[in-house]
């Protein structure tokens, strides 16, 4: 059998699967109402934590735990507002959604221009030119580097985007990327960091200088400190970094360190889905993947099956995973690992 072939069947199974899970139960048809309704739960709940650590009710972990988790349900809620899943006929309440989603997620890029970078992801997942997995450390050896970078999408994309760039333009000269797609990507790349996204790593920059600099203070009298002016605008921010900042960043780790390990890169042969990604189940990546709602779990199964919701995704995995079981798709392959998230042996 061709993996057309296979991969044919398994997008047939999955969808029946989903058939019948949503015969099963009717209610799971008002998607629009279910998509709105984890919106704002999670933006209500996560404003209350902010409040409790506020008035000094809960302590920072509690609150930075609590958002990185109610983040990473949001994170996935975006990422089907960029499939259109919610709203396609109402742009006013799609867009307002999306727009909350992000400015609750400032660490990311602006999802319109993700979008471009999305669908070509879904297109060429795993060549030199997948800018979105490519900008997570996707694809490069194991080192320390990569760890840092893992979360970071400014100084991270700043060091790796000169090789970026030549590598697309390699492919605009192999024939294998239009010219104009070449173009897009890296506009789209570029801008979305603008303003949010390059405002919010600065901050973090300057917070984590600034406890680095004390510590240095305290414990070896060195006199490198913050001047007051930017001591004052950091106390400013306390309540951003806090209830937004933080828990992001914890939650854009996990997520980008479990989608960087779980999409294969370099190696994929053109179109085989069956290539493009593998499942991470694994018990040691649970702490990672509760902040990115089990994005390990079921983010192959969208591979196949695009036009679902993260929730119904989430329901069926297991017989999603049964049935590409059965079919070859990869189960925790740790070797990705050791191979630069290559499919083959190097
Ligand atoms: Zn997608
Ligand atoms: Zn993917």
């Amino acid at each position: 059998m061709t993996h057309q072939q296979k991969t044919n069947i398994i997008k047939k199974e999955i969808i029946a699967s989903y058939k019948t899970l949503k015969a099963k139960y009717p209610v799971l048809r008002y998607q629009n109402f279910i998509g709105f309704s984890i919106f704002i739960s999670c933006l209500l709940f996560s404003a209350g934590l902010g409040y409790l650590w506020y008035v000094d009710m809960i302590p920072a972990w509690a609150l930075i735990l609590g958002n990185a988790f109610l983040f990473g349900v949001l994170h996935e809620l975006e990422h089907d507002l960029i499939h259109f899943i919610y709203f396609k006929n109402n742009r006013i309440v799609h867009n307002i959604m999306l727009l909350f989603v992000w400015l609750v997620r400032p660490l990311t890029l602006n999802p319109w221009f993700r979008r471009v970078l999305h669908y070509h992801h879904h297109k060429f997942s795993g060549t030199p030119h997948d800018v979105e997995e490519r900008g997570v450390t996707n694809g490069e050896k194991w080192s320390l580097k990569r760890l840092l970078f893992t979360p970071d999408l400014v100084i991270g994309n700043l060091l790796r985007v000169v090789g970026l760039f030549s590598d697309i333009k390699r492919e605009v000269d192999k024939g294998n990327l239009k010219f104009q797609t070449a173009k897009k990507l890296k506009l789209s790349g570029v801008f979305g960091l603008i303003p949010f996204t390059i405002l919010s790593h600065v901050i973090l920059y300057v917070f984590f200088t600034d406890i680095f600099l004390d510590f240095l203070h305290d414990k070896y009298q060195l006199n490198w400190v913050m001047p007051d002016a930017i001591k004052n605008i950091l106390t400013w921010c306390n309540p951003i970094i806090y209830i937004v900042l933080l828990p992001n960043l914890l939650r854009q780790f996990c997520l980008h360190f479990i989608t960087s390990n779980l999409h294969y890169f370099g190696d994929v042969e053109q179109g085989n889905v069956i290539e493009q990604t593998q499942v991470l189940t694994v018990w040691w990546t649970y702490p990672f993947q509760l902040f990115c709602f089990f994005f390990g779990w079921t983010h192959a199964i969208h591979h196949f099956v695009v036009n679902e919701t993260f929730y119904i995704r989430h329901i069926a995995h297991k017989k999603a995973h049964e049935i590409m079981r059965k079919h070859g798709v990869r189960f925790n392959d740790l070797g990705t690992f050791r191979r630069a998230n290559r499919y083959h042996e190097i």
